[in-house]
């Protein structure tokens, strides 16, 4: 979904979110988070899997039609300037979130790896736009067999790692692939940072409905993933 976004006063930042109405009407209730896909010099792309009932009425909106969303909301991803290369891990619906960093990477000149992983290969978003920008990809998935988390790690530590200096590492879409990234950005010491995809209510930090545990230190913090996040320190999040 495309938007005309030349009223907002500033770019939004990879990893950011809208909180859109998905109908002219109070059903769905709630609205629906979804990440900046791709940021134009006057337009916005989001990119949606159809799962529920927000996301089918927003496949009822219509070219020209006027779209009611607050944003951009939350903590987006810091890419580092002095990045030459990242990696990007990202399950599904997850490379929607990444993809606002592999289009910032291109534009610092950073060379970007990815692993997309998803049920099949049909299932695979984003891929051909990743290698526009230069994206080296490596696509796994459930019907090839190739997407268990010991098959990506033995991806990443032999046909990656050795072969590219990573820089710094994102995900988001899997807490399985997203305890591998925390795993292996530990031991190869790559800062990292994770987008969490919590269930969100108000989406403006006030009815604590995507909460989740951040450890800072010795102590186990709550924060909110609305506005503490989406995006955080990857070594930081705990994972159940
Ligand atoms: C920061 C963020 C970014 C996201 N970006 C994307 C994206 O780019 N693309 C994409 O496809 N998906 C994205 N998602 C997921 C997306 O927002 C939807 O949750 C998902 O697509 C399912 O929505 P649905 O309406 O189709 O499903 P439904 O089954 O109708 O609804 C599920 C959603 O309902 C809401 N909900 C229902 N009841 C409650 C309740 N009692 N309390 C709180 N929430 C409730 C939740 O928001 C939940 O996500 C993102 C989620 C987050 C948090």
């Amino acid at each position: 979904m495309t938007v005309d976004s030349s009223a907002l006063p500033f770019k939004p930042d990879p990893g950011q979110f809208f909180h859109i109405r998905c109908a002219g009407t109070y059903s769905p209730f709630l609205r629906r988070p979804l990440s900046i896909y791709q940021i134009h010099e006057h337009t916005l792309e989001f990119l949606y899997v159809v799962k529920g009932k927000g996301t089918t009425a927003m496949t009822r909106i219509r070219k020209g039609d006027t779209l009611d969303m607050m944003g951009p909301v939350g903590k987006g991803f810091e890419l580092y300037k002095q990045a030459e290369t990242v990696l990007l891990i990202a399950r599904g619906v997850g490379i929607a979130t990444l993809a606002a960093v592999a289009q910032a990477a291109f534009q610092q000149k950073a060379h970007c790896v990815a692993v997309l992983s998803a049920r099949t290969e049909e299932d695979l978003l984003a891929a051909e736009y990743l290698e526009e920008f230069g994206a080296t990809v490596y696509k796994v998935t459930d019907e090839g067999g190739t997407s268990d988390v010991s098959h990506v790690k033995q991806l990443i530590q032999e046909d990656i790692l050795p072969f590219y200096k990573i820089d710094s590492l994102y995900t988001c879409g899997s807490r399985r692939l997203s305890k591998l990234a925390q795993s292996i950005a530990f031991d190869h010491q790559i800062p990292g940072e994770i987008a969490l995809e919590e269930h969100m209510g108000c989406a403006m930090g006030a009815c604590f409905a995507c909460v989740c545990d951040i450890q800072e230190g010795r102590e186990k913090k709550s924060v909110r993933v609305c506005m503490e996040g989406p995006v955080f320190p990857l070594e930081k999040v705990v994972m159940e």
